[in-house]
């Protein structure tokens, strides 16, 4: 590779890397050593750590049979959370769970579902029917739809009834949350209420994203390729850089061509991603750049976590 003449500047963008959600989850994980009801978060390093250190993974949805048989008395449950029939089972099972759920479904998604329908609203949950989130969330309320396609909305039936309200899956992006949400009300409801329940991790990370995207040269993206969160992040930098958006998983991942004639690259991360994996990619670029290389952070992360849904987010 040749040496540029002003070197390479490296900026990770505001709110990179892990969540209060997911430092939660991992604590928990980490202090109760007892088995996990599938992957702790989505991000292989994560759970490969917490494996080594022995503490058993196994299937999210594992027969209460096979725990019962293996003597398992507590496990632990997953940031994504848990069906609400399934919990019920594994008490009367007598299996104590640990529960590792994100306080963002259990203190406000779940408490949302509930007000609406205490209110009388129809629920329509926008987001991917097969994500454990969405399997978990929907089963917070009565007969909860959930869409992720203008397909899924076709199906849905002409009439709902008087009063609907669609609320999303915490990691999609704003983007398709506002689109199925126009297409709902053009084409079904076109009274519906619309609630952005993206948390506000989600929310900064992807506004960084998309910020710095417009005038770095590239942009690598970091975390598991099951993240829903962090492949949002990749698809919001292809955007504006759809031929120098690389989304890795680990550091080995770089290829020494995508710096090649790179002035300005961008470090974003899921909420998944470790903070000691993006050091791990800043390292890695250091050694692999001929010239000068300068680091950045952007901003300050400003994550707060709101009891409620503020006036903003209804669109
Ligand atoms: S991404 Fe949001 S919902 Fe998921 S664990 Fe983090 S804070 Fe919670």
């Amino acid at each position: 590779m040749t040496e540029t003449t002003n070197g390479l500047e490296v900026i990770v963008a505001r709110s990179a890397g892990t969540c209060f959600g997911v430092e939660a989850a991992i604590d928990l994980a980490e202090q109760h050593r007892k088995p996990i009801l599938g992957p702790i978060v989505h991000n292989p390093q994560i759970v490969n750590n917490l494996a080594a250190k022995g503490i058993p993974i196994y299937e999210r949805y594992q027969a209460l049979d096979d725990l019962s048989e293996e003597e398992v008395k507590e496990v632990v449950i997953t940031a994504h959370g848990y069906p609400k029939e399934l919990k019920e089972a594994l008490r009367e099972k007598g299996i104590t769970f640990h529960d590792a759920t994100c306080p963002v479904l259990l203190k406000w998604v779940y408490r949302k579902i509930a007000t609406f329908e205490n209110e009388g609203y129809r629920i329509i949950l926008i987001g991917n029917p097969d994500h454990a989130e969405i399997i978990a969330s929907r089963s917070y309320g009565g007969d909860i739809k959930v869409v992720y396609s203008e397909a899924d909305v076709d199906n849905l039936s002409d009439d709902l009834g008087a009063k609907t309200v669609a609320i999303c899956q915490t990691t999609i992006t704003k983007e398709k949350f506002q689109h199925l949400t126009n297409y709902i009300r053009e084409t079904k409801y076109p009274k519906m209420r619309a609630i952005d329940t993206r948390c506000k991790p989600v929310k900064n990370q992807q506004q960084a994203v998309e910020d710095l995207a417009q005038w770095v040269d590239a942009f690598l993206i970091i975390g598991g390729f099951n993240s829903s969160n962090t492949t949002n992040l990749a698809n919001l930098s292809k955007k504006y850089l759809p031929e120098t958006t690389y989304h890795i998983d680990s550091p080995d991942l770089i290829r020494s061509d995508w710096l090649q004639g790179v002035r300005h690259i961008g470090i974003g991360a899921g909420t998944s991603t470790p903070k000691s994996q993006i050091n791990d990619v800043q390292q890695k670029i250091a050694e692999m750049y001929p010239g000068p290389v300068f680091f950045r952070k952007e901003g300050k992360d400003g994550e707060i976590l709101d009891g409620d849904f503020t006036p903003e987010d209804e669109i």
